[in-house]
């Protein structure tokens, strides 16, 4: 018997007309490409959303076209989203700091039919739009006034191109399983793989989002989202926001310490997310300068491990709340946070740090399991740790064009690449990629928590841990270390910080100090480019075995 209640589709641009109904005045600032703060609201975004739509209808742009985007979080960016996804075509976000050959081949393999660009990206799309054969039309989110000179052919200022629309359009009926979205992995190994979302999934994630456990807000808070939107969807938020009808504050192109404190303060943000490097410039800003952040209640810390001397300082100094969390391109991203269930909520200190340095529980719409390499499950002790695999209806169940088959199977089960360890109570803790585990002795050594151990020290800016070649325990750990500026850490310090913290064995045979840790497009340490440009390295005491 089937259940008595509407069919209503999950549709993204039904977000957009939830915003504009009940949330129309909130407010969405933007440090404008061009320079100056610009100020809209979500009724306007939605009008000129329609706008988008209207015009790409009208170029022959229709349901399945790939348009991409090559462009800061901004909120012509939302614009172009929405107008993109109300005509049943696929936004497909282009990571600009990706090498510009890397860009097109992505460009290509999704064949990407229009690109909207901003000016900062200009001299990129100069070089490779020629190379992407699909490409028909590109729009510069700016007005005329900023148009750069260009030689490229079909190019167009976005506020000229959407001057003679009158926003007099529908939203397209669609599937809710229609495609909407799309986001090519960074690809650290083999070429970059596409992610594929649905209007379903991410209406989907957005609910999942905004849960008090996950990132708990509400239309009382103002949201800055430093996560690009051309990392991972910004973790959602361009959905999630206007879902709960939150004053979103988008950062431009100004990630620096100061730009995004300025935000911070002068929009009284309540609650922001971004990778770990992005926080470390705050910080040191902040220490520089003195300055506090009255108004931040909550900041989201994920993408790569955040280092528990960061939480510490967040936490203690600032008044800051600390959500650990964990995701992937592929999850939409978001897997685990790491709020306080009951059995942790009245944990202070050290104990409270210790459980903030695991990534947190899934929450519900992600499930979870270790494996070991024969896909066994393992135990939820917080020790055992395994393959990490994961299910859920905003979860991949294919790349674009069917690369990496062999990371889903056949119950859905799709296998994250990353090693951890899973509490009685939830609580899942990344040691590692699986790729970067250092193996000694037919033991695995987790590089994560050398790693952030290692930036707890005083005088340590950044640390990676990689496994160098050894003949007798077949991998030992180089620790790879850049000072903070000013600072001459040596060797024997940092052994000596770590002695008594990690198993002996743990412990890093070697330290080196360089000026630059190499990381990737999406912040994260390139542990790849590391171990190459440490191959050749010979552990002491090696020679003598
Ligand atoms: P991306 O798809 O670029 O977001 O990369 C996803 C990968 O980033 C995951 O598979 C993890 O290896 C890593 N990652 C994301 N968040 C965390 C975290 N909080 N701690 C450790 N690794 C993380």
């Amino acid at each position: 018997m089937l259940g008595l209640m509407q069919q209503w589709p999950l549709l993204c641009h039904k977000i957009l007309d939830y915003a504009a109904i009940q949330h129309g005045s909130r407010e969405v600032v933007t440090r404008s490409v061009e320079g100056p703060i610009t100020r809209t609201t979500y009724a306007e975004i939605r009008v000129r959303s329609l706008k988008v739509a209207q015009k790409l209808a009208r170029d022959g742009f229709g349901e399945g076209d790939r348009i991409a985007t090559l462009a800061w979080n901004t909120a012509r960016h939302i614009e172009a989203w929405y107008g993109t996804m109300g005509i049943g075509a696929v936004y497909h976000t282009l990571n600009p700091r990706l090498f510009p050959d890397q860009i097109a081949w992505i460009m290509n393999h999704a064949e990407d039919k229009a690109l909207f660009v901003d000016l900062t990206f200009m001299p990129i799309v100069e070089k490779i739009a020629t190379q992407v054969s699909s490409l028909q039309k590109i729009i510069v989110l700016t007005d005329s006034a900023h148009m750069p000179d260009t030689k490229l052919d079909n190019v167009v200022a976005y506020e000229d191109w959407l001057a003679d629309a009158d926003s007099d359009f529908a939203w397209k009926e669609l599937d809710e399983n229609a495609a909407c979205g799309m986001c090519y992995t960074s690809g650290t190994t083999g070429d970059p793989k596409g992610v594929l979302y649905s209007h379903r999934s991410n209406v989907l994630h957005a609910l999942i989002a905004v849960q008090p456990d996950a990132m708990g807000i509400s239309s009382r808070d103002t949201i800055l989202p430093v996560v690009p939107m051309f990392h991972a969807n910004a973790w959602g938020l361009a959905h999630s926001a206007p879902m709960i009808g939150a004053k979103l504050v988008m950062p431009g192109a100004r990630m620096d310490g100061e730009a995004i404190y300025e935000l911070l303060d002068t929009e009284k943000v309540s609650f922001t997310a971004a990778v770990p490097t992005v926080w470390l410039m705050l910080l040191q800003h902040l220490e520089e300068t003195g300055k506090k952040l009255p108004h931040l209640n909550k900041v989201v810390i994920g993408g790569s491990a955040c280092p528990r001397a960061m939480t510490e300082k967040f936490q203690r100094i600032y008044d800051v709340e600390v959500i650990h969390a964990w995701g992937m391109t592929e999850m939409s991203p978001l897997g685990s946070l790491g709020s306080m269930k009951p059995e942790y909520a009245g944990l202070e200190g050290d104990a409270k740090l210790d459980i903030q340095e695991k990534q947190g529980f899934a929450p519900f719409g992600v499930e979870m399991k270790i494996t070991d390499d024969e896909n066994n499950d393992l135990p939820w002790d917080g020790e055992t740790f395994g393959r990490l695999k994961v299910r859920g209806p905003a979860i991949a169940s294919a790349y674009y064009g069917g690369a990496g088959a062999e990371q889903f199977d056949s119950d859905n089960w799709f296998d994250t690449g990353d090693v951890a360890h899973i509490d009685p109570n939830g609580y899942m803790e990344i040691t590692d990629r699986a790729k970067d585990v250092i193996k000694s002795g037919g033991e695995w050594i987790s590089t994560i928590t050398l790693e952030n151990l290692a930036v707890g020290h005083p005088d340590v800016a950044e640390a990676a841990a990689i496994g160098i070649a050894h003949p007798k325990w077949d991998e030992r750990p180089l620790l790879v270390v850049v000072a903070k500026a000013g600072k001459s850490p040596s060797k024997d310090d940092l052994l000596d910080y770590l002695a008594g913290k990690v198993a002996k064995w743990w412990l890093p045979d070697d330290v080196v100090f360089v000026d630059e840790i190499p990381h990737t497009a999406t912040g994260k340490i390139q542990k790849t480019t590391l171990r190459d440009q440490f191959r050749d390295y010979s552990l002491p005491g090696v020679e003598a075995l």
